[in-house]
Order: structure tokens, then C-alpha cells, then sequence
């Protein structure tokens, strides 16, 4: 895949946490809402995805881990 940022070759592979992964959203320098975006009951999650070390992002992709923050 390719960076959508630099069009560079993207690595593949997975991100490992801890067994769970929130994202924390903030509005205002306040938390908004929690979203639990990986979970494991053995081991470490794991979210496959891609990364650019030119730019230094990653795109990973989130299962369904809890019902979808309200918008
Ligand atoms: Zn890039």
C-alpha cells in the first residue's frame, strides 16, 4: 500500500498493545468520549494495518470492539 501522504511503499504489519486500546477523544483540551477500538482476553490486541517511516504514521485497521461513538 501506498502512503497517502508521500506515496511511499507502506510497511505491513500489525500494532500490538496492551490487551486493551482506547482512543480518548478531547474537545477543548476536555476528554469527550472513550472508545475501546481493540481488545484481547490473551495476550496482546493486534491491529493490522500499515506504516510510513518517512512520515511516521499508521494506519491501522478497528474491529467493532463496542458499539460506535454517538455523533
Ligand atoms: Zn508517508
Amino acid at each position: 500500500m501506498k502512503c497517502p501522504f508521500c506515496n511511499l511503499e507502506m510497511m505491513e504489519g500489525y500494532l500490538k498493545a496492551g490487551r486493551y486500546v482506547q482512543f480518548q477523544e478531547m474537545l477543548d483540551g476536555k476528554k469527550g468520549q472513550e472508545y475501546l477500538v481493540a481488545k484481547s482476553f490473551m495476550g496482546d490486541a493486534k491491529m493490522n494495518g500499515f506504516l510510513c517511516p518517512s512520515c511516521r504514521k499508521i494506519m491501522v485497521d478497528i474491529d467493532l470492539v463496542e458499539e460506535r461513538p454517538q455523533r
